[in-house]
């Protein structure tokens, strides 16, 4: 018997040898902690006190007859967790004569797998990735199906699949009865001092920063100013949205438009929910005193909205606060922390870092 035939059966077997086991000796010596986890389930199966002793005895006696190895009675045990009968599965798959592979063969014949629960109707956006986002939706098979068949017409057999049929489900969503585009409103954001400038007739100096990132200088914000489309709000570095200027005027929405405008997305750290999608959330809370004016409303998604620790004395999943005219969630330690996901709103625009 060379060392290599040793370490592959070891005397009596790896049975004999498991009896035995010893967590820290394992791992002192060296042995990966995933493995010595599974040695120790092994342990458990085979030695461990148990009700089904008759079983165990069993399927300690066939183990040894068919000489199963460390790996395959590991690979048993997976496929036991997956089986409806433990003991009818473990002792049905001591029996396979054979190697490994044969082992994994026949365990696809021998395994009863419990039905799945059919999976929840639902879609899912993910946040981008270079310009680019996905989305999985889970329905019924017949849309689905109806869906791929649409997807799939004309396909051009010399080119890759996936492009073409995300080209014709995007001409989909724009044909008539499909989805609206998503239209931003454009949104100026004025500094409250560069506005006093502009106003007192110093606008060419001013650069001024829009929403979608680009600029425009004072004199062309003052002669867009009465535009009917285009919406001017004023920010003051400190207090955050002082007002905001539009032709129709309900204070509700404003206050929503405002609040929009300071953060584009929920102020969760990672969080990708564009603030059009968000709720308006109260920072104080309204059961503990919470006013609804700008200095304590921020635009938090659903699900935020609904864990933020709302309770002053509660320190469990971290609450949104305002610092320097922006709301940003402070974590159940106190650390502060920016969502650097979308980096557009109006404080950060025109304030940087401090303003975020
Ligand atoms: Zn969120």
């Amino acid at each position: 018997m060379t060392p290599f035939t040793a370490m592959l059966a070891p005397l009596g077997g790896p049975l004999d040898a498991l009896a035995h086991f010893d967590r820290q000796e394992a791992i002192d010596a060296g042995i990966d902690p995933v493995a010595v986890d599974k040695w120790a389930e092994l342990h458990t199966v085979y030695f461990g006190a148990t009700r089904a002793t008759r079983k165990q005895a069993q399927a300690l006696r066939i183990a040894r007859s068919t000489s199963k190895s460390l790996d395959q009675l590991v690979f048993i045990e997976q496929q036991v967790k997956k089986a409806k009968d433990p003991w009818k599965t473990r002792l049905a798959l001591l029996s396979v004569e054979g190697n490994y592979a044969t082992l994994k063969r026949r365990a696809k014949d021998i395994v009863e797998v419990p039905e799945k629960p059919a999976p929840k109707t639902s879609v899912r956006f993910t946040k981008s990735r270079k310009g680019k986002r996905s989305f999985t939706a889970t329905g019924s098979e017949r849309d689905i199906a109806a869906l791929e068949h649409a997807l799939r017409q004309n396909l051009d057999a010399t080119r890759p699949e996936g492009p073409q049929m995300y080209e014709a489900f995007a001409r989909l969503l724009r044909s008539g009865g499909g989805v609206a585009s998503a239209v931003p409103r454009p949104l100026v954001v004025v500094p409250l001092a560069d506005h006093i400038s502009i106003l007192g007739g110093r606008g060419d100096e001013t650069i001024l920063g829009l929403s979608d990132g680009t600029t425009m200088t004072g004199a062309e914000y003052l002669a867009q100013l009465h535009g009917a489309e285009l919406e001017v709000a004023l920010f003051h570095p400190a207090e955050g949205a002082v007002n905001l200027y539009r032709t129709q005027r309900f204070a509700n929405s404003k206050q929503r438009d405002l609040a929009r405008a300071t953060m584009t997305t929920c102020p969760v750290p990672g969080c990708r929910h564009a603030a059009d999608h968000c709720e308006i959330h109260h920072i104080t809370a309204w059961v503990h005193g919470g006013e609804t004016n700008m200095a304590n409303l921020a635009p938090v998604c659903r699900y935020h909205n609904r864990t933020n620790d709302d309770d002053p004395w509660r320190t469990h999943r971290g609450r949104i606060r305002r610092r320097r005219g922006s709301p940003i969630w402070v974590s159940p330690r106190g650390k502060p922390v920016p969502n650097t996901t979308h980096r557009y709103g109006a404080m950060h625009l025109l304030f940087g870092e401090g303003g975020a």
